[in-house]
């Protein structure tokens, strides 16, 4: 017989990042599943106010740098005060650059580092301690399909992105036997604020070389991931939703 997933009928999740882009088509996808999201951000204070207005009592909103370890800290507490527990961490938060790799500077390398893949080791840390008491959860980290193929002018992204790809792997192993699932999706090119910067003729070349023709919206990433939270036997997978960009 088919075994249905255990979940709490009030499922909480703390989306990094969800006030633009992929991670505020994710707090959509969640909330329209009757999830309670905790919607963390680092600057966006209007949109965050907006969000906490037109979703009422399914949000909450929260302004946190997720680079810095006592700033996550606050988050996890502030989602246990408000909402009694964590079923979901989506790690989200992001930031890109395009530099030839001999114009890296240290401090360019260590930003990215820290909030594309540090930042996930902390958040995922700090919620751990619940995860583990409730013996059931679900980690999804957003990675890029840059962190698959490597991507040219994106060196210190692409490495930061492949390595939250080894941390999905060998932690889904290390939780596995604790019931928590560990997944990752690697988009390809998603409409957002981050790929504003491509000039017209950059986006024609792009498409040119994706079979399905077309630049990818951030709904197709936030169903996958409203799927992968129904689901109870995925994990350690880095699924990629690139229109076919990475055959
Ligand atoms: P985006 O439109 O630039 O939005 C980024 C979000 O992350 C914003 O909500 C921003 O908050 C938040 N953020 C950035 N740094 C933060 C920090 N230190 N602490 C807390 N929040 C922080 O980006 P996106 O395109 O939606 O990308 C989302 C994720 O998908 C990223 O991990 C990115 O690498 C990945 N991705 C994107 C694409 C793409 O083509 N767009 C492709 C592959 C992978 P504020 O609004 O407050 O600034």
């Amino acid at each position: 017989m088919e075994e249905k997933k255990e979940v709490n009928t009030d499922r909480v999740a703390i989306v990094t990042g969800g006030t633009r882009g992929i991670g505020r088509a994710i707090v959509y996808e969640l909330v329209s599943k009757g999830i309670k999201v905790v919607i963390n951000y680092r600057k966006s204070d209007n949109i965050a106010n907006q969000m906490q207005e037109e979703f009422g009592d399914m949000v909450r909103v929260y302004r946190a740098d997720i680079s810095k370890r006592d700033e996550v800290k606050g988050l996890i507490a502030y989602t246990l005060q408000e909402f009694g527990n964590i079923d979901i961490l989506v790690n989200n938060a992001g930031i890109s650059q395009t530099k030839l790799f001999t114009d890296i500077s240290d401090t360019d390398w260590d930003t990215m580092i820290q909030t594309n893949l540090t930042a996930n080791f902390y958040t995922i840390q700090e919620v751990l301690p619940t995860m583990l008491h409730n013996k059931n959860g679900d980690i999804i980290n957003i990675s890029s399909i840059w962190g698959v193929t490597g991507g040219s002018c994106e060196v210190h992204y692409s490495a930061a992105k492949a390595g939250l790809n080894g941390l999905t792997k060998a932690l889904a192993k290390e939780l596995g036997p604790s019931n928590i699932r560990v997944n990752a999706i690697a988009p390809g090119i998603i409409e957002t604020d981050m790929t504003n910067d491509y000039s017209e003729e950059e986006l024609a070349n792009i498409r040119s070389q994706i079979p399905l023709e077309k630049i990818g919206n951030a709904k197709n990433i936030a169903k996958c991931v409203g799927w992968i939270v129904d689901d109870n036997y995925t994990t350690g997978q880095i699924i990629e939703i690139n229109g076919g960009w990475n055959i």
